[in-house]
């Protein structure tokens, strides 16, 4: 398929107006301008003539009782198209996802097949979009914003309807995005560095034998761990953060990245050919020791990314840009109001009194890299391993864990007969990866609930994780079959699933009947969410400024838009964390593989936080888990700020977590 030009149908577009005018009244006036405004704006010649259009508008457009009985015949048949299309994927993907039998290679075909790829494409070519176009006017973010309080039910549903089709991608942009994404899923993924090779000044390796570190998660989460050793750590910490800094600089010796059979310092950048062999295989007889720099490729391939998705400007009704789709489209929240809630955040005199805290635990000034300190220790009081005893016993299987959700639900608070209904709607299957849940798409359908099991049963941190996987369920559940209009059905964005799958997840011991938390876990709980989001807004915001720099530079080299990231991730830090860390134009915040492969997702971590603890509050002030769930997850898709008003009385922001920040502070003074 490709593009065919757009023709002109302004005068036809007079002539069909007058025509419907005089059948359906003067009232329906700004309803067919604006419906044929939009059919006109994405027809395109192959679509038909100007006599074709006219024919399809003077047939389709409708009103009064008309326009009602289209509206429901769409939602009907678009709940069984999206229903049934979601249950053969969910079949396609069947032996792939699940640990059933052993794979065959026909799977990794059957898993990579998308039966609804095209239905946009082919929605636009039999016309079912244009008539939804005709018919229901699109509506901007700030129209939502402005009104979208004062609107019916149906008035949000048809919003939602609108949305399905106001894009007209053509597939060759389809194709360079999906392309661009490859090729920095694929850089990303094979971004390995071997720590054992790497060595200080003395010649000593300071990590073990085989160990290899993906960037950035590996890299930050061995940092991480190495909290544990206090002191003995430090060097461990400071060798990695030196490493990051040589990634985000692109100063990192190209030959020492995947590559286990040279030694490197990071801090003189010297590579030698390391006489230790800790990886299978042989060394490559070409072998280099090449201490020449990465070529820039981590900016190449964002550049791509950007220079991809910019081509879909052209075809998208509202949002003509990235940000604008990112952040008005799929977030629902103005750039300019999230922004406002990452800064308050990260310019609240609240992280000079917990820096205060974790300099104060770790008995020496703060570094750059304690932005991942993870040293507040919530959880329980008994070990993981009798915790895993408990668990085994009880969860041999998925059939296990099945008949125990009911009871479960119980006793988070659902009544007897709202947690027998859920737990009939939700089916448990025995997971390949580390569990995931899976929402039904129409009424028939249940949800499933995908979890690790191993050979000898469930353990605990597989528990921890079905548990949050149960909330999503619940969340998936109430929202497809309580809401009133199936189009609604679901959260305004995912931090609002997340949010509830956090309240599920931190309630875990409780459900395995262990009241033996740590003393102060919720203080510390507190602490520790309001260090990682003050982390992750700072990576967000970096996220952000780079994206808007793309957008005013759309020629840069990938040499221009390193110097730029690095700018950005120096002001950042500058203004936000250097007060606190003693050391300025550090750009360690940069390091996130996010930033080049997920095309502006970092926000969402953040935002997520500050949702999760805004919906965590109400739930524990309310006191009434069960019945708060299922009111919230029944409000279905409104804006974010309509839907957290409805259900917690206050706009999505951060003072939730900021409150609980200060109120945990308060609790460690005692
Ligand atoms: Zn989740």
């Amino acid at each position: 398929m490709s593009t065919s030009p757009a023709i002109d149908l302004t005068a036809t577009c007079g002539a069909v107006a007058a025509a419907l005018e005089a059948r359906h009244g003067a009232a329906q006036r700004e309803r067919i301008t604006v419906g044929l405004r939009q059919v006109a704006a994405l027809w395109q010649g192959r679509d038909g003539t100007a006599s074709d259009f006219e024919e399809f508008a003077l047939a389709h457009f409708a009103a009064g009782a008309a326009l009602d009985a289209l509206f429901a015949r769409l939602e009907f048949v678009l709940e069984s198209l999206h229903g049934h299309m979601h249950e053969i994927s969910r079949d396609l993907r069947w032996h792939s996802d699940l640990d059933l039998e052993s794979m065959l290679p026909l799977d990794t075909i059957l898993s990579g097949y998308d039966p609804g790829a095209h239905f946009v494409d082919d929605a636009f070519d039999n016309k079912l979009a244009f008539v939804v176009l005709l018919n229901f006017p699109s509506t901007s973010l700030a129209q939502r914003l402005d009104s979208g309080a004062l609107w019916s039910r149906q008035r949000w549903a048809q919003a939602r309807l609108v949305d399905l089709f106001s894009r007209r991608i053509p597939a060759h942009v389809t194709l360079a995005v999906a392309e661009a994404a490859g090729a920095s899923d694929r850089y990303i993924a094979s971004y390995n560095l071997w720590a054992h090779h790497w060595v200080d000044d003395q010649g000593q390796r300071l990590f073990e034998a085989g160990k290899k570190l993906l960037s950035h998660w590996n890299l930050r989460d061995e940092l991480k761990s190495r909290y544990a050793q206090g002191a003995d750590g430090l060097p461990h910490q400071r060798m990695i953060a030196q490493v990051m800094d040589r990634i985000v600089t692109q100063t990192i010796p190209a030959a020492v990245i995947d590559c286990p059979w040279v030694d490197w310092n990071p801090a003189t950048n010297t590579v030698t050919p390391s006489s230790v062999h800790d990886a299978p295989g042989t060394p490559p007889t070409d072998l280099r020791a090449d201490p020449a720099a990465e070529p820039d490729t981590r900016y190449q391939r964002l550049l791509q990314c950007f220079q991809a998705v910019k081509q879909m400007d052209p075809f998208c009704l509202v949002a003509p840009t990235h940000i604008d789709r990112s952040f008005d489209d799929e977030r629902q929240l103005p750039i300019d109001r999230a922004v406002r809630m990452l800064e308050d955040v990260c310019a609240s005199p609240l992280v000079g009194r917990v820096a205060h805290v974790i300099q104060h635990r770790l008995g020496r000034p703060l570094e750059p890299f304690d932005v991942w300190y993870s040293g507040f220790r919530a959880g329980a009081g008994v070990s993981e391993a009798s915790l895993d005893q408990i668990v085994q016993l009880r969860y041999p299987n998925a059939q296990a864990f099945k008949s125990a959700l009911a009871p479960m639900l119980v006793k988070l608070g659902f009544g007897e007969e709202r947690a027998a209904w859920l737990a009939s709607r939700i089916e448990v299957d025995p997971a390949r990866g580390s569990g995931h849940a899976m929402g039904a798409q129409r009424r028939g359908d249940n949800a499933r609930l995908r979890t690790r099991i191993g050979a000898r049963g469930m353990d605990y941190k597989g528990f921890n994780i079905a548990v949050h996987e149960l909330g999503h369920n619940v969340e998936q559940t109430f929202s497809l079959n309580c809401v009133d209009h199936w189009l609604l059905n679901g959260v305004p964005n995912t931090a609002f699933t997340e949010a509830m799958a956090f309240v599920f997840q931190a309630l875990d011991l409780k459900l395995l009947d262990q009241t033996t938390e740590r003393p102060g876990s919720d203080a510390e709980r507190s602490l520790s969410a309001f260090w990682s989001t003050y982390e992750i807004a700072g990576v967000s915001l970096v996220d952000i400024g780079i994206w808007q720099w793309m957008y005013a530079h759309p020629d840069a080299t990938a040499a221009q838009l390193k110097e730029a990231v690095l700018q950005i991730a120096k002001d950042v830090w500058n203004r936000y964390y250097a007060p606190h860390f003693g050391q300025r134009d550090c750009v360690l915040l940069a390091i996130y593989s996010h930033i080049v492969h997920s095309f502006l997702y970092v926000p969402d971590y953040a935002i997520g936080h500050m949702i999760a603890c805004q919906i965590e509050q109400h739930i524990q002030k309310t006191g009434k888990l069960g019945e708060e769930i299922e009111r919230m997850a029944t409000l279905g898709r409104l804006s974010p700020d309509l839907w957290m008003q409805q259900a917690t009385g206050q706009p999505v922001g951060p003072q939730a977590l900021l409150d609980a920040t200060a109120s945990a502070l308060g609790k460690l003074k005692q």
